[in-house]
């Protein structure tokens, strides 16, 4: 495992360290789904729209669409009133719809494994793709996200903006064993502790370790603006 410019190898393990112990999870996922390919679509319709919202709409409709089949073959219009909630419903309706008929027609109806195959799905990106490797393949894999994105350049391990290099730098300096836990953890960190708008960094369990912290960048009080 490489050292990271601005992290150390000691610095790096005791986060790690620090992020099991402050979430002690067995890796999980917090968008619901009993089949594989289920996950996939949650996946999809998750961008831009909350892990909550997602889950408080995917029985109703994994129980009307109850294989990937159904939703090859379901009304495009219908299936975009049925997701309707989750936002953004013309693109993701064409994308699941499109999804899962490539799923049958050049998958025989299962989940591909391999990143190549993943991201040649429609609305597949490798932010989606390494959701599905990590949860349902079991197969080390950063998933980079909004939080991960964020939480990841305050502590110190990255200075890019773009995920997949962001990926690649996380998969240079962490070790392999937390690949898959650090999306979750990191997204626990971000809605309890680290917020986009006010970390809490005087509760933070990094804050001796935090790249952003140790720069002075603490939290402070959100300043309203002065009227010019
Ligand atoms: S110390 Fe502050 S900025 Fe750094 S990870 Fe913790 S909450 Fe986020």
């Amino acid at each position: 495992m490489a050292t990271h410019k601005m992290k150390n190898l000691d610095e790096i393990q005791k986060i790690m360290l620090l992020l099991d112990e402050a979430y002690p999870l067995d890796i999980f996922c917090y968008l619901a789904y009993d089949k594989p390919w289920q996950l996939l679509i949650a996946t999809i319709l998750s961008a831009q729209c909350t892990d909550a919202r997602v889950n408080s709409i995917t029985p109703g409709l994994f129980a009307k669409y109850p294989t990937l089949e159904d939703f090859a073959k379901s009304c495009l219009e219908k299936l975009e009133s049925d997701i309707k909630p989750a936002g953004f419903y013309h693109t993701k309706a064409k994308h699941i719809k499109e999804t899962c008929k490539a799923l049958c027609e050049d998958f025989g109806g299962e989940l591909p494994s391999e990143m190549d195959m993943l991201t040649t799905l429609p609305g597949v990106g490798r932010k989606t793709a390494n959701l599905i490797r990590g949860h349902i393949f079991n197969i080390p894999s950063i998933i980079v996200d909004t939080h991960v994105k964020r939480i990841s350049a305050k502590l110190g391990f990255t200075e890019n903006e773009d995920p997949a290099k962001i990926e690649i730098e996380l998969m240079g300096i962490l070790p392999q064993e937390h690949w898959t836990r650090y999306n979750t953890q990191i997204i626990a960190h971000g809605r309890a502790i680290c917020t986009a708008r006010n970390p809490h960094c005087a509760s933070c369990v990094f804050s001796e370790l935090c790249d952003w912290r140790k720069r002075g960048f603490d939290s402070k009080p959100i300043m309203k603006k002065k009227k010019a």
